[in-house]
């Protein structure tokens, strides 16, 4: 929640929360959802004073959160090191299995009739009268009135598929995995250099990207993670490795006592104004966007799938969503079709 923009993109974020909740009963896998709180890291006085006004925005649209001094982050943290100069505290962040969550919803689908086709690569749209009907796949060709963009950080590549441009930019993302030790952390830490890497790609390079520590319920920490723009190139790199280490034992000291196991990397479906693109495409009828969540996509999800279903159906939508339209970004469709 604490990682989340102040305004419509916060606000989408404690609905989805909401929904969570619901999940973890509702959905056939153990999502391993849980409400643990999280603290964003301030290390510098300047870092102080941007989350005291970040935090003041997050309070105006209802979210619990609150300053920290040192010895009140140490006390939810004591492994923390008393380096740092205090943090945030927020009791509504949360943690989920990002692949247990992903197989519920498609088992869940399945449960409802959705047809689920694997290893089946879209090569095209087909349209008529500036409409969609159907997509070509190496599995074959499928009929269709509607269409869903939800190719992540590839949605730019389908978009183009029918002529549309939309500013989904893969960013990639490194992560390293230690091995399951004794529980050092009881909360989802970031910092916040973070926070300012995420909204300001120029700040990244400046400032350092920030850092994210999570330990998994069996006892692995998650550290991560770097922002960067490489194309689709999904590999780990010495650099950014060690910049993770450094910067996470830098701020937690046990990590000494720790291994890592492995590293990863994925990419983040980037826009330029830090929000998802969900909705109509106002050039090509059937044609729909839900993409571009960039690094809170699992966040997002109840949430996305909810409003989505719903556009889809045409049902009545309280949440505004012309934030979110596909229509915001000016240099998009244009073209006819059919
Ligand atoms: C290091 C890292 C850390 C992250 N941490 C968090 C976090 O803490 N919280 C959070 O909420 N989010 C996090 N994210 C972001 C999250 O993973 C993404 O926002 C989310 O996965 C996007 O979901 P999606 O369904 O839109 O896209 P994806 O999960 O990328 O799914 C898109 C799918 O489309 C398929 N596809 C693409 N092109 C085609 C084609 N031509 N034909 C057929 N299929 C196609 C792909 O194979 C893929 O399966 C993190 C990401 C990274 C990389």
């Amino acid at each position: 929640m604490q990682s989340k923009k102040p305004g419509v993109h916060l606000s989408l974020a404690m609905e989805s929360l909401n929904r969570f909740e619901g999940l973890q009963k509702e959905l056939p896998t153990d999502i391993e959802f849980k409400k643990i709180g999280g603290m964003v890291i301030i290390e510098t006085d300047a870092e102080y004073r941007a989350m005291e006004k970040f935090i003041k925005e997050q309070q105006a649209i209802g979210l619990d959160v609150r300053l920290l001094d040192l010895h009140q982050a140490l006390e939810k943290e004591p492994f923390l090191s008393p380096s740092i100069l205090g943090s945030t505290f927020s009791p509504l962040d949360a943690q989920v299995n990002p692949i247990n969550l992903t197989l519920g919803f498609a088992l869940a689908a399945k449960r409802n009739h959705a047809r689920i086709i694997n290893h089946a690569e879209v090569l095209g749209i087909h349209t008529k009268n500036n409409r969609v009907t159907g997509v070509a796949t190496t599995r074959g060709n499928f009929d269709a009135d509607i269409v869903v963009n939800a190719a992540g950080s590839m949605a730019g590549l389908i978009s183009e598929l029918v002529g549309i441009s939309m500013p989904v930019h893969p960013r990639r993302g490194q992560i390293v995995v230690t091995h399951a030790g004794k529980p050092v952390l009881a909360h989802c830490l970031i910092s916040a250099k973070y926070i300012a890497a995420k909204y300001d790609p120029s700040l990244a390079d400046k400032a350092g990207q920030g850092i994210s520590m999570e330990q998994a319920d069996n006892g692995n920490l998650l550290l991560g993670s770097t922002r960067e723009f490489v194309g689709f190139n999904k590999e780990n790199t010495l650099s950014g490795i060690r910049r993770i280490i450094r910067q996470t034992a830098a701020v937690l000291p046990v990590l000494e006592n720790f291994q890592v196991i492995r590293t990863f990397a994925g990419l983040r479906p980037y826009t330029p104004d830090g929000l998802p693109i969900l909705g109509p495409v106002r050039h090509l009828n059937g044609f729909f966007m839900a993409a571009g969540h960039e690094g809170d996509g699992i966040a997002l999800s109840p949430v996305t799938g909810d409003l989505m279903a719903r556009m889809l159906l045409g049902q009545k939508i309280h949440t505004p969503l012309d934030a979110f339209s596909p229509d915001r970004f000016e240099n998009y469709g244009g073209k006819h079709h059919g």
